[in-house]
Formats: C-alpha cells, structure tokens, sequence
C-alpha cells in the first residue's frame, strides 16, 4: 500500500549536507522531463547510512513529502520470512506496485536484513532465501528502464556488510552518510520538539542549554528527553516544564531509572565526582572535544 508523506525538510533538523543530496531526487521527481531532455541519467538509489534514531528514515519520508510523490515503505525484515521463496516475490510485488504509482519512492528500512554480503556465515536455508532476495532486489532494480520514474531510497547502519553489488553504478550508487549531530544540529532538534511542550522560560534558552548538556545524542535521543521531560513535569503536578525537569529526564535517557534504594558511600561519591569533573576538564579544554 503506498501513502503520502506528511514530513518535510523543516521537520528535520540539522543534516543540511544530507538533504542537499537528496535535493537532487526531488528535482527530479518533481521535473523528470527536465532530465530526461537533457539525456541525464538520475541516480536510481541512495542508501542513507548512520547509527540507529539519526532520523535515516525521517529523512527518506522528508524526501518524499518534498517530491510531492507517493512512497512505498518496507523494513528489510519484512523480506525475511520461513517460508521459502516468500521474500523473491515480496521484491517483486513491491516493484510491480511502484511501477504503478510511478513516480514514487520505495523506502526501503534496514536494508542490511537482506543486502548483507552473500557468502558469509554458515550456509543455511535462510541464508539462501535471503541470497535470493538479495539477487531479485539486484534484478528489480537493474530492470527499471532508465527514465521509470522509481527511486529507491534504503536506510542502514551497517554499511560494511552491505554487498557490493548493491552498490554498484546503476543501483545505490550514492551513499549518504547521517552522522550524529553536533552541538548546533541539537539546538535545532530541540527547537523542533519543544515548540510541543509548555516551557517556563524562552525557548531558546532551554535549547541552548540543552544542546549544550547532552553530547553525544541522536535525533531520537533529544525527542526521547522532551518527551521524557514533560511526563515528569506532569509526576510532579508542575504546571509548566522547567529545566530540573529537562535534567532528571537526561539522566534518565542517559542512565537508566534513578535507584533509589542503591546507596553509595561518601568516599565512593567523591571518586565518581573526581572521575567526572575530569571528563568536564578535558572535555572544555580540548580543541575538538564538546565542551560539558
Ligand atoms: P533511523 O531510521 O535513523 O533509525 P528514524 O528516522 O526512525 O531513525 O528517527 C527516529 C525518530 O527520531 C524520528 O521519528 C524523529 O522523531 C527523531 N529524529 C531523529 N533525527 C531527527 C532530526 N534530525 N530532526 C528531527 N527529528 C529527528
């Protein structure tokens, strides 16, 4: 089943350079003619590579609200199934239906569940299936004739298993890396999220402040925290959210659920403190580490 995207550019936030990649898809999709004129061939396929929660598939959906195409969206698990030869034809049925809809974008999640390299680990039945999925993902998207109007888009965190033929000219053949965002690109995604919440003070001051406490997390980190911070707020009958709010919630993404009932004694707290104020010390001195 295809949908419509409802998530533009302006709802993710920071990864400028990796929209300006995808930018190219979406003058196309949106102008093939232009193109096609000109006897250009539009690459056929992005895989957008990072870490868990970067926003890979936020930015794949964005993508396609942009393009103002439809979008056909599929986790890479949903191609392995027990029975055999379910995930070939699966391949098959989703290019059928995007051939349809052309032009539209198939939005491929975790790719590395059937795109890892063949040949590796111990043979077995699964193995095999997903050898042959592999090799009708391979087919389909070699099939498109070259003006079909189908972009692929897949997401993966893991690159270095991908197989190559996947990769080759013709297919994924660019890659878009997703990296984890830096002190600025957390202002911004904290901006986005706490436009929802009821803040006592500026917003600006508290994503400033927070950006600043929190190095180190992705997209879905900082959505967790707001999300996080408000329902503490609410535990506590506070009527707006405020920072120790922010903080406790931190904490909490960070490491885990306060143990209330796990007392340390003072000579180890003053060991965790020391060991602590050294990151902080480091941390603000060092020229390319995030200041604490
Ligand atoms: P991935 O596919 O990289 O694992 P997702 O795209 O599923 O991650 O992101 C998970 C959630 O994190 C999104 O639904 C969104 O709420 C949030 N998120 C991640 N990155 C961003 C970003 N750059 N801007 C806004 N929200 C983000």
């Amino acid at each position: 089943m295809f949908s419509r995207s409802v998530v533009y550019f302006k709802d993710v936030a920071g990864c400028d350079e990796a929209k300006q990649e995808v930018m190219d898809f979406v003058h196309f999709l949106k102008s093939p003619k232009k193109y096609e004129d000109l006897g250009a061939k539009t690459p056929k396929g992005a895989l957008l590579v990072g870490p868990p929660g970067m926003g890979k598939t936020l930015l794949a959906k964005a993508t396609t609200g942009e393009s103002g195409v439809p979008f056909l969206s599929i986790s890479g698990s949903d191609f392995i199934e027990m029975f055999i030869g379910i995930g070939p034809s699966r391949v098959r049925n989703l290019f059928q239906e995007a051939q349809w809809c052309a032009p539209c974008i198939v939005v491929i999640d975790e790719i590395d569940a059937i795109g890892g390299a063949r040949g590796r680990g111990s043979f077995s039945g699964a193995n095999d299936e997903r050898g042959r999925t592999l090799n009708q993902l391979l087919v389909e998207m070699d099939g498109f004739n070259p003006t079909s109007e189908v972009v692929v888009l897949a997401g993966t965190n893991r690159p270095d298993i991908i197989d190559k033929a996947l990769l080759r000219p013709g297919r994924f053949n660019r890659q878009i890396s997703i990296d984890k965002p830096g002190i600025n690109g957390r202002e911004q995604i904290f901006q986005i999220y706490l436009k929802a919440i009821k803040l006592d003070g500026g917003p600006l001051y508290f994503s400033q402040r927070l950006a600043a406490l929190t190095p180190g997390f992705a997209g879905a980190d900082i959505a967790n925290v707001c999300n996080e911070a408000a329902l503490i707020a609410a535990r506590n009958e506070a009527t707006k959210v405020k920072m120790d709010h922010f903080e406790a919630a931190i904490d909490r993404v960070i490491g885990g659920l306060e143990k209330k009932n796990k007392v340390i004694n003072n000579f180890e707290r003053v060991i965790v403190a020391c060991h602590q104020s050294g990151h902080a010390v480091a941390g603000w001195y060092l020229q390319h580490a995030e200041p604490f």
